[in-house]
């Protein structure tokens, strides 16, 4: 109740105020056509407002003038990742089909350009559907790059340099954020994702920087397709913040498809020769590649947006800082998705977004929930998890905490004789018998995850994982049928892996 009325304090619509403040152009400036600024702005369309958005012009590689609608999630990040995700898969479901019978005797050629022109005809489908979802919902559309000039203004620049500028009673930041380059020599050799998913070459010998998901992701495209692998990160193990265990396993994963490995290891220069680039590691080991990715981080889009002009505070990260309603420091200036360097998915941007219309225009202040949020990992196989991770666990619960896992060769496997095995895992509180965090990897770990997802949000105990009949045969049943406590580890000690 405190928290609504200090948002009407502070100049909060209610549903049946949000009639269009007559001394402003719009209820509603939204910069950014991603994730967060589309969905923030179909909403606050819907619950009546009068909403303008801008967004950059479009391309597959973007910069600090390039951009699209739809944004990073369908023009260079999810969905083109997903699409190659799936046609690096084919090569492993090749090999799984021989000893199901398939008589693949011919060479088998893999069409790269056919797939990048594919994919490319799939983003521009998408870029044109999410423009037609905001003009049916009576969105009005500018292409152009936005800047706040103060509270209520903001002025937009169109590609042929003519400015406009226009006043409105909330302003909405949701200019996501771009990739990030390490500053050694040579860096200017190196790409990053936007490049790596429009390749115009399929490389032969990848060189992938970085631990976190994209890195891992990219790693696993390109062997996928044939590439020879290298995978460099700073710390032993790839995935820094997911469960240790399943770390563990991903690591031994990739390496069992074929990816070296290079941990604890940074790159120190890059050199163009005639043979590619050669890389230099901070371990004194040089090899040669035709692409470098660097997949070391991403930076929120501040910068152009002369927001601390405007009076808008940001982070040390230079992330829009934000309160748990997604507003600034100004009243009517607002941020959701990747500029506020929350929880950077997608979902969650859609989330913040949906939470600050309600608030804003819908009457029904919301805050985004980001307790349970899962996440996937498409690596090959992928990795998904939802909730506390054992390492978390520990250290935030009162009692002890009791991991179930199971291991096993899955089914498919048991004929084409792949060895690779699937674990699950879950992390339970002892006292309260609550399920706190599930965790997978293995074929069609995202897809099973998303159901246990609403079992942990509804709260689900253990037991009532027991009580639910499996699916059988399928891997998604062991979730329900880890009987055994694998160790029970005491409140306040350190968390082990038996792996
Ligand atoms: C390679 C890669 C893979 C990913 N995979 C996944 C995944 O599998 N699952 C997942 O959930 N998330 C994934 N993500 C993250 C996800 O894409 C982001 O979290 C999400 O897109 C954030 O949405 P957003 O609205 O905050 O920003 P964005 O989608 O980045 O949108 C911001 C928009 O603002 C525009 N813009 C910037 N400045 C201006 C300006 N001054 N004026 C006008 N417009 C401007 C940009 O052009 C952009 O279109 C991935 C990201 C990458 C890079």
């Amino acid at each position: 109740m405190s928290s609504r009325k200090m948002l009407i304090d502070g100049g909060v619509d209610s549903a049946a105020a949000v009639a269009p403040a007559e001394h402003y152009d719009y209820d509603l400036f939204v910069i950014g056509a991603g994730s967060g600024g589309v969905r923030a702005s179909r909403t606050a369309a819907g619950f009546g407002a009068k909403v303008a958005i801008c967004e950059l012009p479009f391309h597959p590689i973007s910069s600090e003038v390039i951009g699209g609608v739809g944004g990073t999630c369908v023009i260079r990040g999810c969905v083109p990742k997903k699409i190659l995700v799936y046609g690096a898969s084919f090569s492993g479901e090749f090999e799984d089909a021989r000893n199901y019978g398939w008589e693949l005797n011919e060479k088998i050629d893999f069409n790269w350009k056919k797939l990048l022109h594919n994919k490319t005809q799939e983003i521009i489908r998408l870029n044109g559907i999410y423009k037609r979802l905001l003009t049916n919902a009576g969105v009005k559309m500018f292409e152009g790059e936005g800047k706040v000039i103060g509270p209520n203004e903001v002025e937009l620049t169109q590609l042929d340099g003519t400015r406009m500028s226009f006043s409105a009673k909330h302003i909405l930041i949701a200019t996501g954020s771009r990739a990030q380059r390490p500053n050694i020599p040579g860096k200017e050799l190196s790409i990053t994702s936007d490049e790596a998913l429009s390749l115009e070459e399929l490389p032969k010998r990848a060189v992938v920087l970085g631990g976190g998901y994209i890195a891992v992701e990219f790693a696993s495209i390109w062997r996928g397709m044939g590439a020879s692998v290298d995978l460099f990160y700073r710390k032993e193990l790839p995935l820094r913040g997911f469960d240790d265990e399943m770390r563990e396993v991903v690591a031994r994963n990739l390496e069992g498809r074929g990816i070296k490995l290079h941990p604890q290891t940074n790159l120190k220069e890059l050199t163009k020769t005639a043979d590619g680039i050669k890389v230099v590691t901070d371990q004194g080991e040089e090899l040669i590649a035709d692409v470098v990715l660097f997949a070391t981080g991403r930076a929120p889009n501040t910068k152009r947006l002369n927001l601390e002009a405007a009076g808008v505070q940001l982070d040390k990260t230079g992330a829009v800082k934000v309160d748990e309603y997604s507003r600034t420091n100004i009243t009517s200036i607002w941020a959701v998705g990747d500029v506020t360097n929350r929880v950077n998915l997608t979902p969650v941007a859609l989330m913040e977004g949906t939470c600050f219309a309600k608030t804003v225009f819908g009457g029904q202040p919301t805050k985004p929930d980001y307790t349970n949020v899962p996440c996937a990992v498409f690596s090959i196989p992928p990795l998904s998890v939802v909730g506390l991770s054992e390492h978390e666990a520990v250290e935030q619960a009162k009692g002890d905490i009791l991991i179930f896992t199971s291991t096993f060769n899955p089914m498919k496997y048991t004929i084409s004789g792949r060895q690779e095995k699937t674990i699950m895992k879950l992390v339970v509180d002892a006292e309260t018998d609550k399920v706190l965090g599930a965790s997978m990897c293995g074929p069609d770990a995202a897809e099973i995850m998303q159901g246990i997802a609403i079992a942990l949000k509804c709260g689900a105990t253990k037991a009532q994982f027991d009580s639910t009949v499996g699916i059988h045969p399928s891997a998604a049943e062991e979730f329900v049928t880890m009987r055994s406590v694998t160790r029970r580890v005491p409140a306040g000690s350190k968390p082990k892996t038996n792996l």
